[in-house]
């Protein structure tokens, strides 16, 4: 059986966790699954999606997008892009840890929806403001991406929509103010899909690039500048590593003498402390 690419994320729905392998499956719980996005756009990439059970909470047809969704009761559809962010909240926690081990520190993570998704079935993009990889090939897919363009939509900011008043609407207009109307449209495709035709900018600093390696040469450039403004923390491994072999040596070079050296010393600074 070959899988279709469009359709793959509700095959994965539908299916129970012991079915799916570990390196497609990052996390499961009751309603939902963390995959990895095949095709990841940043240093992590995952994405969260609403399980299809036997008692099945949703049709399939309710949340085959997030437009979709928006379009059925609204405290159901609500309840469930909450539950959708607790879950990437529990996946940004891991990813950060991952990032504190991996490379010493860590950045943004985003979480949101593409605003005309490519594939079938409701997912949460969450992936590491970075947009450093392999897989960013094209235009259309780093504007998807694109943390300012519109395309791609904060999870914060759909919430958000759920307590915008329709009053708004009439009362100010929808260009400032968004109202659930405004708010829906957002997700209308060709408005939408015109954003990713945008020239290419860096979403740090908006400065432009003529191509796509020029740009990603740029990203990888933003994303040294953070690793360099970040706290000097070597990797956990490294780290561990250092601080045994340094207490070996303490032990080896200073013996009870040098701690009581050491000891007098720590009690002078303390004084001047005092004093100062
Ligand atoms: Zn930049």
């Amino acid at each position: 059986m070959t899988a279709n690419p469009l359709t793959i994320l509700r095959t994965y729905a539908l299916k129970e966790p012991s079915a799916l392998p570990s390196s497609i499956l990052f996390r499961s719980t009751e309603k939902f699954y963390t995959i990895f996005d095949a095709y990841p756009k940043s240093i992590f990439h995952f994405l969260v999606l609403p399980r299809l059970t036997r008692g099945m909470w949703f049709k399939e047809g309710e949340v085959v997008n997030l437009k979709a969704l928006l379009t059925t009761d609204k405290e159901k559809a609500k309840e469930l892009l909450e539950g959708m962010k607790a879950e990437a909240v529990e996946v940004k926690k891991e990813i950060e840890q991952e990032m504190r081990e991996k490379y010493g520190f860590r950045w943004d993570v985003w979480m949101g929806f593409h605003a005309v998704p490519s594939m079938v079935h409701l997912h949460l993009h969450v992936l590491s403001a970075d947009l450093v990889s392999e897989k960013m090939k094209n235009k259309k897919h780093y504007n998807s991406f694109h943390p300012s363009r519109g395309f791609f939509l904060h999870i914060d900011d759909v919430l958000s929509w759920f307590e915008a008043e329709p009053s708004y609407f009439n009362r100010v207009g929808y260009s400032r103010h968004p109202s659930w109307l405004y708010s829906m449209a957002r997700l209308d495709p060709k408005p939408r899909e015109a954003l990713l035709k945008h020239d290419l900018e860096c979403f740090e600093c908006y400065a432009s690039f003529r191509n796509m390696p020029l740009l990603k040469e740029h990203l990888q450039e933003e994303w040294d500048k953070l690793e360099k403004k970040a706290p000097k923390r070597p990797p956990v491994s490294k780290r561990k590593a250092v601080e045994e072999a340094r207490e070996t040596l303490e032990v080896l070079e200073l013996g009870d003498k040098g701690k009581e050296a050491s000891s007098s010393k720590r009690a002078k600074t303390d004084e001047i402390d005092e004093t100062a």
